[in-house]
């Protein structure tokens, strides 16, 4: 009997969870095969061989991936471009974690969360951080947010971070300009695109604070940019940012 279980104990009886996975058979969230079984990351052995994860070396500031050699600083960050301090990747962009995020943000299915959790559970992403102040999701405008019904860098907040959930928090960083979808622009335009559309509610509580920024995609870092430049002017003493995904 199931009474004063969790439902999802039910996995922890093999005749039960053989039902489950006959009636309600799990699939592979990168290709779409039929898995054996409903194990965290729903992921086939090719697709979970096809993860990219991103390691030393790299960009001791962005976090870019080299080949070879030691970890240090990308002939951008020599020239000091970022507001932030660092940012690192779980992944390179590709498939299958651009699936992931791409049903995340377009199609609003929150089903990949579980496996995204385990993903970087199962890394060493995240888990060498110093509990921080505050961890601030990259904010959506108002507009944007109505229409998908959730901010999926909150989603990845929770996903990354489920030990420090009461340091999330979403109302302090604010985008007050509608702008287009960064995906859709150049370098350059991407840089222009965000240009002043971040602000704080409550400057005064970031002042000396070490601060976490978290997004899907890292591709020009423009983004996170222009909130850490919010964030650098109201006093953060660190600004770390990490993104699921980095594109390479
Ligand atoms: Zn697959
Ligand atoms: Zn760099």
């Amino acid at each position: 009997m199931l009474v004063g279980r969790d439902w999802k104990d039910i996995n922890m009886i093999p005749w039960l969870s053989s039902c489950k996975e006959f009636f309600f058979p799990s699939f592979c969230l990168g290709c779409g095969c039929q898995l054996a079984n409903g194990k965290l990351p729903l992921f086939c052995q090719d697709c979970l061989r096809s993860v990219d994860y991103i390691f030393s070396p790299l960009c001791s500031c962005c976090g870019k991936p080299f080949l070879q050699g030691d970890d240090h600083l990308c002939g951008q960050c020599l020239k000091k471009t970022f507001y932030f301090d660092s940012a690192r990747s779980l992944a390179v962009y590709k498939k299958p974690v651009s699936t992931l995020i791409h049903d995340l943000k377009f199609s609003g299915s929150l089903n990949g969360l579980g496996s995204i959790k385990s993903l970087v559970a199962g890394s060493f992403f995240c888990s060498s951080m110093k509990e921080p102040d505050y961890i601030f999701p990259i904010p959506l405008h108002a507009k944007r947010l109505k229409a998908r019904g959730f901010n999926q860098a909150v989603m990845l907040a929770h996903c990354f971070f489920p030990f420090w959930k009461e340091r999330i928090k979403s109302g302090l960083l604010i985008r007050h300009g509608d702008t287009a979808p960064q995906a859709l622009l150049s370098k350059q335009e991407r840089r222009q695109n965000v240009v002043g559309v971040f602000r704080l509610t409550q400057p005064e509580f970031i002042r000396g604070k070490r601060i976490i920024l978290i997004d899907d995609v890292y591709t020009t870092g423009s983004t996170v940019n222009q909130c850490a430049r919010v964030l650098r002017q109201a006093g953060a003493s660190s600004i770390e940012v990490f993104t699921l995904a980095r594109a390479v």
